[in-house]
């Protein structure tokens, strides 16, 4: 773990301690919650630092997305100098501090002997409902509980310049000193995130053999910060992103939300797919791709990740479920386009497609049932959208995933793979007060029994004269 190699990036003894008069984070833009934890261990004689990305963003000027606090004292300890706290983990524990809707986690310094960051699968708040955290892995976590015991202090819990050697990537590993308000530095970070420089420390094949998620999250600072991976932190990921492979589904869900919907997605793809990393994630979304070279649905899918990007930078809600549909439409539309072209527009081969690409996608990234179901309804509402049938086509409107669906229609039909009159329709009928609504189905109804079908392009219809079929479907 610690070649004799100048270009690795290896933690000196001792830190370069800046002080406060030399740096830029000022407590006015930290969390008032974690200021609290800070003071309240400090108080209760530990050392408390804060540690990570907050630490990293304070110093680029970001807002830091979460605040994550290290300290000398023992998770017991923690949980006696707070109420709201609660012990999480299974091999490694963690302390919780809840106020209301931030949670700030308190974590002990750790010995390099510790289990990784990838062994642990932390309570997520579910992405949909935003509600108190719940356990991703019940059956898991309970049983870490059952062996916590079992596991010798020792040989987990560290000192601070142990724990900076589990940290991934330099610009990750500064400590936030809340004694003095200074910032300690093992790794160079400093330099490092001034340069705007993703560098790992250690051997970078090392650590990627290590967890293979560190080269996910690679990526994920390189979109989300337009930090360049230094050349010998970048060389092994082309050799070693087949070990994504054996990465838990479940954690590779959560790597994927992070990159996906925390405001960079569109450059997420861009840079996922530069690096062979999407083909190493979801094989079958990358293969479409390879085999369709500057498609419709690849531009369809970028506008969908911006506007979404846009969504999360305006703290507008978004949901799994939508990007899933995105990063499936090239797979099902694959799978689609090999029936026969009369049953594309068939409900059952619409449906069959989605849970043929689902299921693809299932074996490695463990999507929840409820947003794969999402997925199959928004498809499943396509064809609805695109010829909606008289007043029976309001009710639509009460549909759950309506929103989603229309969504998709209006995608669809910027870029050509819908009728862009019908996603106007649907526009107009929302705005629509309710009396109007029902004129503009029946009015809908009417021109559709006039022409064969729904008017396709720019509202001009061919005269032909209306078939007892289409009359009799409207
Ligand atoms: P952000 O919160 O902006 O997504 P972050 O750097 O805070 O980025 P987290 O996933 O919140 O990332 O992790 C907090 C810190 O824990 C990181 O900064 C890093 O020091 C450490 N860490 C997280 N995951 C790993 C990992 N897989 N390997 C090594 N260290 C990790
Ligand atoms: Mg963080």
């Amino acid at each position: 773990m610690n070649p004799p190699d100048a270009s690795v990036a290896t933690p000196r003894a001792a830190p370069r301690i800046i002080p406060r008069s030399e740096h830029s984070i000022s407590r006015s833009h930290i969390s008032p919650n974690a200021l609290r934890v800070l003071y309240r261990l400090r108080e209760g004689g530990f050392m408390a630092f804060l540690v990570g990305g907050c630490v990293r963003d304070l110093l680029l000027g970001l807002e830091p997305k979460d605040f994550d606090v290290a300290t000398d004292a023992l998770p017991e300890e923690v949980k006696k100098l707070f109420r709201n706290c609660r012990l999480v983990g299974r091999r490694f524990r963690l302390a919780h501090v809840f106020f209301g809707r931030e949670t700030i986690e308190v974590a002990t310094f750790r010995a390099t002997s510790a289990p990784s960051q990838g062994d642990e699968p932390l309570p997520e708040t579910d992405p949909e409902d935003g509600e108190a955290p719940e356990l991703l892995d019940d059956e898991a976590a309970a049983r870490a509980f059952d062996a916590s015991g079992r596991i010798l202090r020792d040989n987990v819990y560290g000192t601070i310049d142990e724990d900076v050697w589990r940290r991934d990537f330099t610009a990750n590993s500064l400590y936030y000193n809340i004694a003095d308000f200074s910032v300690w530095d093992y790794v160079g970070g400093v330099e490092d995130i001034a340069a705007r420089r993703l560098r790992l420390i250690g051997a970078p094949e090392t650590r990627y053999r290590e967890d293979p998620v560190r080269m996910l999250r690679a990526a994920r600072f390189e979109a989300k910060l337009g930090f360049d991976i230094d050349p010998d932190t970048a060389r092994p990921i082309a050799t070693l992103r087949e070990l994504l492979s054996a990465v838990p589904p479940a954690r590779l869900f959560d790597e994927t939300l992070k990159l996906f919907l925390s405001g960079h997605g569109a450059r997420s793809f861009q840079v996922l797919r530069r690096r062979g990393l999407l083909a190493a994630l979801v094989p079958s979304v990358d293969s479409y791709f390879v085999s369709h070279p500057g498609s419709l649905v690849e531009q369809l899918l970028l506008r969908g990740l911006s506007n979404t990007d846009a969504r999360v930078i305006e703290d507008k809600p978004v949901t799994p479920t939508f990007l899933f549909a995105l990063l499936l439409y090239g797979p099902i539309a694959a799978i689609i386009e090999a029936t026969p072209p009369e049953r594309w527009h068939e409900l059952a081969t619409i449906l069959e497609a989605c849970d043929q690409a689902v299921r693809e996608a299932q074996t490695h990234i463990a999507i929840p049932k409820r947003f794969a179901l999402g997925v199959r309804e928004m498809f499943a509402l396509q064809p609805r959208l695109e010829h909606p049938r008289g007043r029976r086509a309001l009710r639509l409107l009460e549909h759950p995933r309506f929103r989603a669906g229309y969504d998709l229609l209006l995608l669809r039909a910027e870029f050509g793979l819908a009728p862009p009159e019908m996603a106007a329709w649907w526009t107009r009928l929302q705005e629509a007060p309710a009396a109007e609504r029902e004129h503009m189905a029946d009015a809908l109804a009417g021109d559709a029994a006039r022409s064969t079908s729904a008017p396709r392009r720019g509202g001009r219809r061919r005269r032909r004269r209306p078939g007892p079929k289409a009359a009799a479907r409207s």
